[in-house]
């Protein structure tokens, strides 16, 4: 018998054991110890089996080495069947977690017992695909048609003591899963059980106007990605017919969704976001120890860092200016902790704690002297965050890393401002920063890499996604995105309307365009930034006069009811303005630009293009290290479909020559702002992909 499965009899109750660590996941050895050992129990005098896993979980789901392997038999739907088949009963003991495969598994046996901690879930479509050895024909037939669809198209698992409630397992057990399996089996033996099947379970009777109802909010909501959708279609078949002809659906769902690019987009996210940490300059390093922080500024993001930091158990100082900013700081962040409470993240007891213990809101930079992580979020101006920096120089304690929120700033400058720049690095949070899981650490000349890997640490603390990167202007993200954002500027002059640019890039997948962001950050940060770079700009750029004109008029967006879309009761939402439109028509009139038409995919192309090309830029300058970097940062912080992997791996998918090839063919109408970057064009004329450099 394979290793990574183990029989053993024990009178009358066989043993069989999961033991593949780290987290028993379905391997082809594991598939196959399990049809030996149910092949052995049915060989032997034991009357009922229990299978469980051994370490901290019953069994994680797929192998994820084995992904894009041919598969080797036995499959995993023959396994499940095979259990199912057994003609003594088995009953599956559930501890820490069955996902996936792991689940359909369970389902195969005919009883279950899980304890509490349990999860037991179907993610298959975070990675793309559906439950494919017939969970989605199993789950109605236990839960109903409803709750499976909500575990298969979510993947959300669902704990143990609701697992109970909705009958996916029988009952709750107690101690070891073990125990609670061999003391279910007792109980089974002591009854005379029979094996019961769940495929002979009648399935739930069809309800159309419930699937229709499902489907269309599922489309609304998905934008474009497609798994969910297989999931449920499968799901509605398992109602519809039979359950060999269901089964025979999801196989075919199944293997749609295998073909799909988006699957291979999802696995691309998966693996990158697991990779993302991995670097060498911090491989070893022990990072500082951090449990009090310092937040300079409790604006929108300090309040927003500071809200964070607390609801993962650090203290926090916030340093405001007044009284009265102070105040205004720590109304936020109660605002912040009420929110979480009411979504059950926090409990109300532990509020109140926080809120009499661990935060403080003060005026004096003295009480920072004891802060482990001090993250500046004052106003973006060089000349106040080096002020800051010199009073975060005097009070805080040797060893404090000292960070800095800014968004564009020279980080090199502002550590000049102290006198250990050794102990300086940018935290870059994105707002609302309790919410959102994108961190950019960004490593400055003479930052230490003890302090790279403290902020690392910080920030797996804090739940997020960090990504290394360098100093420019911008970091990774918001350098690439004011490339993008200005070939989108550039479409408006053309022709196209801020309108069908938001459409055409939703239906891409993003769950907004950049206009209805625009809007939504506040119309004055962009502004801002034209006046910060006035003195940049080239004579051949092309400028969106329209939006200085927009801002004048004191259209700044959602916080004014309008920018470049109307918020009103009609349409909280927004809704599209003609005078907005007019006022581009005349900004086109005066640039003596003819306007054209734009079709949705070429906006989409242009957009892409952008993108790319500049994340092309910033991996060559090594501002990011690895393309993974900037798919992560995309993914994480602007929105970007998930389905489809990120910038890089949209190049990669789309073929690198041919991303290269439309932009030497928008530069012949514009070659000062389309210029090849030299790193596309080298992986395109070595017919290679932006994947082989992550190494
Ligand atoms: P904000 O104007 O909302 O808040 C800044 C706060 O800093 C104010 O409350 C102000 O009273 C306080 N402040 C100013 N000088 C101070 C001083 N010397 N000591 C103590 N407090 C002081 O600004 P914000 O949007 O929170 O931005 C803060 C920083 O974060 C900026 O560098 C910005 O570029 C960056 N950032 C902003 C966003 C965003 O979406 N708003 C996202 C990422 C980074």
């Amino acid at each position: 018998m394979a290793g990574t499965v183990h029989f053993e009899s024990r009178d009358r109750i066989a043993v069989i054991t999961v033991d593949h660590a780290p987290v028993n996941a379905l391997g082809r050895d594991v598939r196959a110890g399990l049809v030996e050992a149910i092949e052995r129990f049915e060989a032997d005098a034991a009357e009922i089996a229990v299978i469980h896993g051994a370490g901290r979980l019953f069994i994680g789901g797929a192998d994820i080495s084995e992904f894009g392997k041919p598969p080797q038999a036995p499959s995993l739907p023959d396994v499940v069947n095979r259990i199912e088949a057994c003609t003594k009963p088995v009953v599956a003991a559930i501890h820490g977690a069955a996902l996936g495969g792991g689940l359909e598994i369970a389902l195969g046996a005919h009883y279950r017992v899980a304890v509490p901690g349990a999860q037991l879930g179907l993610p298959e479509t975070k990675l793309g695909v559906i439950p494919g050895a017939g969970g989605t024909q199993r789950a109605p037939r236990l839960v109903g048609a409803e709750a499976a669809i909500e575990m298969a198209t979510t993947g959300t698992p669902v704990a143990a003591q609701k697992a109970v409630e909705l009958g996916l397992v029988d009952r709750l057990g107690e101690g070891e899963a073990l125990d609670a399996g061999l003391a279910y089996a007792e109980e089974l033996l002591g009854q005379g059980a029979a094996p019961r099947p769940v495929r002979d379970i009648a399935a739930p009777a069809h309800d159309a106007a419930m699937f229709d109802a499902r489907r269309a909010a599922l489309k609304k909501k998905l934008r474009g990605e497609v798994a969910p959708l297989a999931a449920l279609d499968a799901i509605e078949a398992a109602t519809k017919m039979g359950f060999d002809e269901g089964l025979a659906e999801e196989r075919r769902q199944f293997m749609k969704m295998m073909e799909t690019p988006q699957r291979a987009g999802l696995i691309h996210a998966f693996f990158i976001e697991r990779k993302v940490a991995k670097l060498p300059e911090i491989e070893g390093i022990s990072p500082r120890d951090v449990s009090a922080i310092g937040v300079i500024g409790g604006g929108t993001m300090g309040a927003g860092i500071a809200t964070a930091a607390l609801l993962r158990g650090l203290t926090v100082t916030l340093v405001e200016r007044d009284e009265e900013a102070a105040g205004r700081a720590r109304a936020t962040i109660e605002k912040n902790l009420a929110a979480a409470v009411k979504r059950g993240k926090l409990k109300e007891d532990k509020r109140d704690a926080i809120l009499s213990g661990a935060l403080s809101c003060v005026t004096g930079y003295d009480a920072l002297g004891q802060a482990d992580v001090i993250v500046e979020a004052v106003f973006e101006s060089m000349d106040v965050k080096k002020e800051v920096f010199a009073e975060l120089d005097r009070v805080a304690k040797p060893g404090a890393v000292l960070a800095t929120n800014t968004s564009y700033l020279d980080i090199d400058e502002i550590a000049q401002a102290t006198s250990r720049p050794e102990d300086v690095i940018g935290l870059h949070f994105f707002s609302p920063a309790h919410v959102m899981k994108l961190l950019e650490v960004v490593v400055a000349d003479k930052t230490a890499p003890e302090v790279t890997a403290t902020a690392f640490a910080l920030g797996k603390k804090l739940g997020k996604v960090s990504v290394r990167a360098g100093v420019c202007d911008g970091f990774i993200g918001n350098r690439i995105l004011s490339h993008y954002r200005a070939a989108a500027d550039h479409m408006i002059l053309d022709g196209a309307s801020p309108y069908q640019i938001d459409k055409a890039l939703r239906d891409f997948g993003f769950p907004m365009g950049p206009y209805q962001v625009g809007d939504l950050a506040g119309l004055d940060i962009g502004y801002m930034t034209r006046q910060r770079k006035a003195d940049q700009r080239h004579e051949r750029d092309r400028y969106p006069g329209w939006a200085d004109t927009l801002y004048e008029m004191g259209r700044l967006g959602q916080k004014t009811q309008r920018g470049y879309y109307i918020y009103d009761e009609d349409s909280p939402r927004g809704r599209p303005d003609p005078e907005v439109e007019e006022i581009i028509a005349k900004e086109r009139e005066k640039q003596g630009v003819t306007p054209r038409d734009f079709t949705d995919a070429e906006i989409v192309e242009r957009y892409m293009a952008a993108m790319v090309n500049e994340s092309a830029r910033v991996v060559e300058e090594g501002i990011a290290q690895r393309p993974l970097d900037v798919d992560v940062t995309l993914l994480y912080g602007y929105g970007f479909p998930r389905h489809r992997g990120g910038p890089m791996h949209y190049a990669d998918a789309q073929g690198v020559a041919t991303i290269r090839d439309r932009i030497k063919q928008y530069a012949t109408e514009d070659d000062h702002f389309w210029k090849v970057a030299p790193l596309l064009d080298r992986l395109a004329d070595q017919d290679s992909t932006f994947a082989s450099l992550n190494g």
